[in-house]
């Protein structure tokens, strides 16, 4: 099979990884616009669950992928200086960089071959000579955009803004931090991904954002200004900028997933807001799917719909939980007047996927120190 790809992100290389582990006959080329060395912001994170999926795709990206991790069993909140830690939510951090580099050689070693510096301009002419057509080409997807009457898409863009940036402090664990400032609140999401560096984003409402005056600071000084805003949080350490800018978090939907031999994947396909961390599992785990769709038939157009039925409602419920996130934080300020312990127990229960008992079994002495706090104030009932 001829297959074109647009986008050497984790969507693209690892759907081509695998089909040319499955069939060294097929014929790959994968279409990147940037160089190999070069990524936006700094790590990522994946759940336990993910890697089995992974070990059972591709041993040796695994084994690659798993021995550059940093692991972790906590998610901390910080809430008026106070940390609170809940214990057995398994996760592993890695630099987005170095995830990426693992898939370049294992794309090369399968003999995968990647057009790096090759932007596609023209995607009606670039679709024609091929058996499959892929859209990995992320959240802005040219693809999508060109063929939006087939794609049906829904694009709806969030209020918050939200800037990614990378610390030398280590914070072991996902760490989640509320500063109140005059200007407003200021939400961190963090956590190590290596031996020296974290990812630190912050996210804020518009109002803030505009009160703090960012539209007009320029980009050293929103840096300084959000390495005060948490400068106990950073032990006075400062930001590191990779190119890094507010954006305001998109959220993609596709009516259709597919027409014809043309089919998106990852980011281009569908958003999940950052705050559950599951951009990069989902958009390969949506690489093994439509392998396994491809595996089941050799018809394209049948292996495309299949992927779409398989696949859709594992997303959809993946985008209903991080919609809840994302609105949760969109509406951080309204939860700021909670004690910390309170906080963190809203905050853990906000998607509706983790409940009070599924918390206990993780943390019980989490749980108790949280019960006996509403008991005292009476707010258990307020606060479920
Ligand atoms: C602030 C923030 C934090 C995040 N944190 C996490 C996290 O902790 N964990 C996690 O799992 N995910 C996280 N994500 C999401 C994650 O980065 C994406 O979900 C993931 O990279 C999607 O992979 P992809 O292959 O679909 O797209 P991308 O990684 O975006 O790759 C698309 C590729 O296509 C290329 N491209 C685009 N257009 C063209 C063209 N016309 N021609 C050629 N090449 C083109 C681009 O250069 C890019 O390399 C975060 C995202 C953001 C914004």
């Amino acid at each position: 099979m001829k297959i074109k790809i647009i986008g050497g992100g984790p969507a693209g290389m690892y759907f081509a990884i695998l089909m040319k582990r499955a069939d060294a006959t097929h014929d790959i080329t994968i279409y990147e616009r940037n160089g190999p060395d070069d990524t936006f912001g700094w790590g990522v994170v994946f759940s336990g669950k993910t890697l089995s999926n992974l070990r059972a795709a591709d041993e040796p990206s695994h084994a690659e992928i798993t021995r550059n991790f940093e692991a972790w069993d906590n998610v901390d909140v910080v809430h008026r200086g106070e940390r609170i830690s809940i214990h057995g939510n398994s996760f592993s951090g890695i630099a987005r960089l170095r995830l990426l580099k693992i898939l370049q050689r294992r794309c090369e070693e399968l003999g995968v071959e990647i057009n790096f510096r090759s932007e596609i301009v023209d995607i009606d002419s670039s679709r024609v000579d091929c058996d499959l057509f892929i859209g990995a080409d992320g959240v802005n997807s040219l693809v999508r955009d060109t063929c939006k009457n087939d794609f049906q898409p829904d694009l709806s863009t969030r209020p918050n803004k939200y800037i990614w940036y990378g610390t030398n402090h280590l914070f072991h664990g996902l760490t989640l931090t509320f500063r109140e400032t005059p200007a407003g609140v200021f939400a961190a999401h963090s956590y190590k991904f290596d031996k020296t560096t974290s990812t630190f984003i912050v996210e804020c409402d518009p109002k803030t954002w505009q009160q703090a005056g960012f539209a007009e600071m320029s980009e050293e000084n929103t840096r300084a200004y959000l390495a005060e805003a948490f400068a106990l949080d950073l032990s006075g350490r400062p930001l590191l900028s990779n190119n890094s800018k507010w954006l305001n978090f998109l959220l993609v939907k596709n009516a259709r997933w597919s027409f014809a031999n043309v089919v998106l994947l990852g980011d281009a396909l569908h958003t999940a807001h950052f705050s559950i961390g599951s951009g990069t599992k989902l958009a390969m785990e949506d690489a093994i799917a439509l392998k396994e769709s491809c595996d089941a038939t050799s018809e394209v157009a049948e292996a495309l719909q299949r992927f779409e039925e398989v696949r859709k409602p594992v997303i959809e419920d993946y985008q209903a939980a991080a919609y809840d996130s994302m609105v949760w934080f969109e509406n951080a300020r309204d939860y700021m007047h909670l004690s910390p312990i309170e906080l963190a127990y809203v905050l853990m229960t906000r998607s509706g996927k983790v409940d009070r008992e599924s918390l206990r079994r993780r943390d019980p002495e989490f749980v108790a120190r949280y019960e006996a706090k509403a008991r005292s104030t009476d707010c258990a009932d307020s606060t479920d």
